[in-house]
């Protein structure tokens, strides 16, 4: 049988996207499957799935994105998604993965950071066997309706409304 690869998209303002896609990547490798994640947004720290995602054979992991946005330059950070989406444009061409995560995606569409319809010729272009998996709050439209598979996590509450900072091993 032929394999039709979806696109999955996680957005929305609830936790749990990142960890939903990370989740779906666990899954592929127990079935072989060959897994590429490439994350948008650099943060401070290393997180616990960077370290993880490091000893698992069958999972290329990227980081890419130089950190906080609002401390860079507008061409410091175009440039940073520029050579993220290198990186992801060429894991997702090569035909090499079968399923490519696109973590916080939608910032760098909704940032004007990377041409929305590069992304989207790239989404269409690709294998036919590919499967995707986009993460990110506010996905536009046209995000929304290039995908086969769309969640929105919403938030119902959030301990960081009482105060509790994010902690290790369950926010990053
Ligand atoms: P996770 O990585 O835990 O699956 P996420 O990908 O849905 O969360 P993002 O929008 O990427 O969440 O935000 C990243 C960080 O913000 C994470 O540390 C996450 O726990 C935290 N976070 C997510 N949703 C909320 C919320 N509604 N209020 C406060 N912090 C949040
Ligand atoms: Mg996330």
């Amino acid at each position: 049988m032929e394999r039709r690869g979806l696109t999955i998209l996680y957005t929305g303002n609830g936790k749990g996207k990142t960890t939903a896609a990370l989740g779906q990547a666990l899954r592929a490798v127990g079935h072989g499957f060959s897994v590429c994640v490439v994350q948008f947004i650099k943060g401070r720290w290393p997180t616990g799935e960077a370290k993880a995602c490091a000893s698992l054979a069958g999972l290329e992991f990227h980081v890419t994105g130089s950190g906080f946005t609002w401390k860079q330059s507008p061409e410091e950070s175009r440039r940073a998604a520029e050579e993220g989406w290198a990186l992801a444009e060429g894991k997702i061409m090569s035909g090499a993965f079968d399923l490519v995560v696109l973590d916080e995606l939608t910032y760098v569409i909704n940032y004007g950071l990377v041409a929305e319809g590069r992304i989207l010729e790239v989404i269409r272009r690709r294998p036919p066997g590919v499967h995707l998996v986009v993460t990110g709050r506010d996905a536009s439209p046209a995000l929304v309706r290039e995908a086969e598979l769309v969640t929105e996590m919403r938030e119902v509450k959030h301990p960081y409304a009482e105060g509790v900072k994010a902690q290790p091993g369950i926010e990053f």
